[in-house]
Formats: structure tokens, C-alpha cells, sequence
């Protein structure tokens, strides 16, 4: 690619084709996917349902702006805060929601101090990018947005940081880019607990955890946390662009006419994919989910755990991160399971990333165990 800027390192063939959990590339070679585009096509490709929303509103109208009334942003609000007393700001993107929860919780508070973790991923935007704990995506871009902590995440030390000088503080339940860490759940809700004690606002960045991912509608209802901000996007509208933060009805007057905008924003297709979407991830669909990641962590346990060069596996429901030992290169190993059929993904630190679309049956994830192994077992032996 000739006139692309180089800010990413591409695989040298294209996907042209997907349905359900099969894509295809521009060679016909067919991969089962265990990626979701980067944990966004959670309900697979050209799924009938979604499909025939965004169709359906393509005839209607693309794009009005945000300045009339708009049923359908209505509509996806309130399959997002259900039956809590909470607002929502669509916009693009991850970072866009991220960007959003940081002016909304400043305004709101009046307060600038954010607390944020190492190893976090909040966007690439400057406020977003600034509340991100990764030096690496950070240089030469600096000076950053300013009053913008990092703590250990996962450190009892963290709590003493949570004083009253801050706004908010940021957090992701398990960090997906930082290696699909998980969060400590007696750490994640002690956070939370002095957050409240301390009247400081806990923003949770579910973009990658969100949508049914951890089998809840958001990796938070796994544990006790009642977060006044949470951000969505990646999975909410399954690979139409979105983005949209979700807060506590109680902050609405710091976020009035003019304090904030988007021209494109929870524009027509992205409401009815997102609508879509969410009428799909009810509760009998995330029971689903729960079922088959029982089942596929019981063969991950079962056949990838044990094997030498494996450190550990961490995650939950079906976001899954497998920590390779240094001896054997994560890439090296995605480019064989490419050879054989299987597409995946990396994360921080060795870690081999699987975020299988959520409509995976039981045999596909079976498949996944058996190539993997074999992959793993052989990579080692061709070095
Ligand atoms: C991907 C991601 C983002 C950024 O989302 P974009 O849509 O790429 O801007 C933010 N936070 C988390 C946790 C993510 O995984």
C-alpha cells in the first residue's frame, strides 16, 4: 500500500468475504475467525438480523445531524440503560466515548484530576491518549493533557491515590491491549467502594469488554460495581462505527446544548445496527455465551494450559488471552494459525488474544483448542 501511512503493520492478504464465523481472503483461502475485527463483529459477518436494520434505514435516510429529534438514538439508549436512571452521548469511537467521559467529568465535578492505570488503553486521541498507561504509543507526542495520574493497576496502593482532589478515576475491568489482564474483583470493587467514599466519579471503559463480550451485557455486572460513567463502542453496533458513553442521570446538567457535539455521532445506520444489535444480546443470548465459555475454558485448561511453553491463560467469558513463554514469538505463532486457518490476534507481553465472534457453537471453539495446540506444539519444533 503506496499512499496508506505506515501506522500499521498489515498481514499481505485482504479479508473480501465473512459470514457468521468464516471469512474469507482474497486468495479463497477461508479462516475461522477469532478476532470479531478486533472484538466487533461479536455477532459475526453479514448477520441477517443487523444487516436488514442498516438495509432497511439505507432506503430511509444516511445522516440528518443532530440538531432534530431522533427516535432512533432514542431507541438504542434505552436498550443500553435499561431500567437505570442514566443518559446516553452517542459519538464514532472508543476514543471519541473516552474523550466524553473525560470533559463530562470534569465539568461535572469541576475537578481536573483523572487516576489512571499502567498498562491501560483509553484511545489515541490526546485526552484519551493521555489516560493511557503505554509509554511505548505515547512517545514523541507529548506534552500530554496535564492532572492525568497512572497507578499500579491491580495494587491494594492504588486505593491510597483515590483522594478527593480527583474528578475521576479510569479503569478497564480486565485491560484488553495490556495483555487481557484481569482485574482483581475484590480490587475492582474496593476501587469502587473509595471512589464513592472519596466522591470521586469511577469511569469503567468497557469498549472491549462490553457487548456480551465476559457474557454480560458489560464485564462491570460480573462484580459489584456501580459505575457513574461507562464507555462503549468496538461491539455496539457489530463493525458500523460508534461509539457512546453511558452516565448517571445526575450529571446531565454539566453536559447541556453547545457543552458538547458530533456531526456524525449517533447517526441513522449506527442506531439501527446498534438497535439491532442490542435486541439480540437479551438475557437468554449472554446465557448462551456463559455456557459455551464454560465449555471452551475447560478445554483451554484442559489441553493449552498444561503445555510447556504456555505461562498461563487469562480472561473471561470469550475474551481469552493465552501467555506464551519468551522462548516462542506470539506473531510467529499467528502467522502459522494463519497457515492453518484460524485468525487471532496478540496483546501485550506474549500474549496470544482470542475474541471469538459470540454466535461461536461449541464445535468451531473445539476446532480452535485442537489447532492451536497442534500450532503451539509445532512452532516450538520448527524453530
Ligand atoms: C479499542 C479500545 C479503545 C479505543 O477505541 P477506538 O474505537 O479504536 O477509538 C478504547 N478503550 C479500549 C479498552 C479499547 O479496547
Amino acid at each position: 500500500m503506496k499512499h496508506i501511512f505506515p501506522t500499521y503493520k498489515r498481514f499481505p492478504f485482504e479479508i473480501v468475504k465473512g459470514n457468521g464465523v468464516t471469512l474469507t481472503d482474497n486468495n479463497g483461502q477461508q479462516y475461522l475467525d477469532l478476532t470479531s475485527g478486533i472484538g466487533v463483529c461479536n455477532l459475526g459477518y453479514n448477520t441477517t438480523p443487523i444487516k436488514n436494520a442498516v438495509k432497511a434505514q439505507l432506503d430511509k435516510v444516511w445522516h440528518t445531524s443532530n440538531l432534530y429529534n431522533s427516535e432512533l438514538q432514542e431507541k438504542a439508549a434505552s436498550l443500553l440503560v435499561k431500567d437505570e436512571d442514566k443518559d446516553v452521548y452517542f459519538c464514532n469511537s472508543g476514543t471519541e466515548a473516552n474523550e466524553a467521559a473525560l470533559k463530562l467529568a470534569r465539568k461535572a465535578t469541576g475537578k481536573s484530576s483523572i487516576l489512571a492505570f499502567d498498562h491501560s488503553f483509553h484511545g489515541r486521541s490526546y485526552g484519551s491518549l493521555s489516560m493511557t498507561g503505554n509509554e511505548k504509543i505515547k512517545e514523541g507526542f507529548g506534552p500530554f493533557v496535564p492532572d492525568i495520574k497512572f497507578a499500579e493497576y491491580n495494587a491494594p496502593d492504588a486505593l491510597t491515590q483515590i483522594t478527593p482532589e480527583l474528578a475521576a478515576v479510569i479503569l478497564e475491568v480486565i485491560q484488553g491491549e495490556g495483555g487481557v489482564v484481569n482485574g482483581d474483583p475484590d480490587w475492582l470493587e474496593a476501587v469502587a467502594a473509595k471512589c464513592k467514599e472519596q466522591k470521586v466519579l469511577l469511569i469503567i471503559d468497557e469498549v472491549q469488554t462490553g457487548m456480551g463480550r465476559t457474557g454480560k451485557l458489560f464485564a462491570y455486572q460480573n462484580y459489584n460495581l456501580d459505575p457513574d460513567i461507562v464507555t462503549s463502542a468496538k461491539g455496539l453496533a457489530n463493525g458500523i462505527p460508534v461509539g457512546a458513553m453511558i452516565g448517571k442521570t445526575e450529571l446531565a446538567a454539566a453536559f447541556g446544548p453547545g457543552s458538547h457535539g458530533t456531526t456524525f455521532g449517533g447517526n441513522p445506520l449506527a442506531m439501527a445496527s446498534a438497535t439491532a444489535v442490542l435486541n439480540i444480546l437479551n438475557d437468554d443470548f449472554l446465557e448462551a455465551v456463559q455456557q459455551k465459555a464454560l465449555f471452551f475454558w475447560h478445554y483451554l485448561e484442559k489441553e493449552i494450559q498444561p503445555l510447556e511453553l504456555v505461562n498461563g491463560i487469562s480472561g473471561k467469558g470469550l475474551m481469552v488471552g493465552i501467555h506464551l513463554k519468551s522462548d516462542i514469538e506470539v506473531g510467529k505463532v499467528i502467522t502459522s494459525l494463519h497457515k492453518q486457518g484460524i485468525l487471532t490476534l496478540s496483546s501485550r507481553d506474549n500474549t496470544l488474544r482470542l475474541l471469538p465472534p459470540l454466535i461461536i457453537t461449541g464445535s468451531e471453539l473445539l476446532r480452535a483448542v485442537h489447532v492451536i495446540k497442534e500450532t503451539l506444539v509445532n512452532t516450538v519444533i520448527g524453530q
